[in-house]
């Protein structure tokens, strides 16, 4: 079988700033115990397993508010996601020793919407529904209106000639312009920042350009936006059959039958062994 294993690999710069913070608090004898998790650092859940393995404790399941509730003390970690200002306001407010281990990308989207709105802009956000980095941003203010799909831009109905327009930093960018144009000829003086980053744009391209084959693989967790996005971009862009897994175990057997040729990639949160144990399987084949 060939196999293209498609460039690059492995976690990208946010997702490792965010690794190497978790793992300096949990090895820092001084760290306020119990150490939390404010969800999940990264999307990935065998990385979530190996940080539980060590004590710390992930909250995850209700709002991110009810969940500080549930907490008085110790040390309270924020994802490479982000999180709303007044998530943090809480978690000083109680007390709790922070670490915020949110992306720099993420940070730079959340500073320039805090400037366009003390300019007296209204801002519009393009991201996934209940994805924690878009509902990170839409705390900051209500005056950011959400955009998931076109019905959305369609149903928009802003009387301010100054509008600023962004988005999620995991998006498709084979997207994006298809929604900024729409916004900019139903906007024309708005102005538009494409946020997507460097690390999501490079895997895309790498995926949307690969040379033929008869299947792509795309390694990644459920959760992962960036991972579930490349699988987009190979389906649709590079018109290849792709299936999604999460790891060896969960890759299903049956859909390598009779296949060829197959290219692999990964997720921004997605741990290198565990692509290269598939790829280790598939040079079996
Ligand atoms: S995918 Fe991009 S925004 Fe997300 S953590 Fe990685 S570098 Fe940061």
């Amino acid at each position: 079988m060939i196999i293209n294993v498609l460039s690059p690999q492995g976690y990208c710069g946010g997702v490792k700033h965010a690794i190497e913070i978790v793992n300096k608090v949990i090895n820092d004898p001084n760290t306020k115990k119990p150490i939390y998790l404010l969800g999940q650092i990264i999307h990935n859940e065998h990385v979530i397993n190996e940080i539980k393995s060590k004590g710390v404790i992930v909250l995850e399941g209700k709002s991110k508010l009810e969940l500080l509730d549930s907490i008085n003390f110790g040390t309270i970690i924020f994802s490479a996601h982000g999180v709303a200002p007044i998530i943090y306001e809480k978690a000083k407010e109680k007390g709790l020793n922070i670490v915020d281990a949110t992306c720099s990308n993420v940070l730079i989207v959340h500073k320039k919407i805090k400037e366009f709105l003390d300019l007296n802009y209204d801002i519009i956000y393009i991201g996934s529904p209940k994805h924690p980095e878009s509902e990170g941003v839409l705390g900051i203010s209500n005056k950011i209106h959400f955009i998931s799909n076109i019905d959305d831009i369609n149903n928009l109905n802003i009387n301010n000639k100054n509008i600023y327009i962004t988005n999620q930093t995991t998006l498709s960018m084979f997207d994006i312009n298809e929604y900024f144009d729409l916004l900019k000829s139903k906007y024309p003086t708005s102005i538009i920042e494409d946020k997507i980053c460097r690390a999501t744009t490079v895997r895309q391209e790498a995926v949307a350009y690969q040379e033929k084959v008869d299947l792509c693989i795309v390694v990644g967790d459920k959760m992962s936006s960036n991972s579930k996005k490349l699988a987009k971009v190979s389906n649709e862009i590079a018109k290849i059959k792709t299936i999604f897994c999460e790891d060896l175990k969960s890759l299903d057997k049956n859909e390598l039958i009779g296949i060829n040729s197959v290219s692999i990639t990964s997720g921004a949160s997605t741990p290198e062994y565990i692509t290269k144990e598939i790829i280790e399987y598939l040079k079996t084949l």
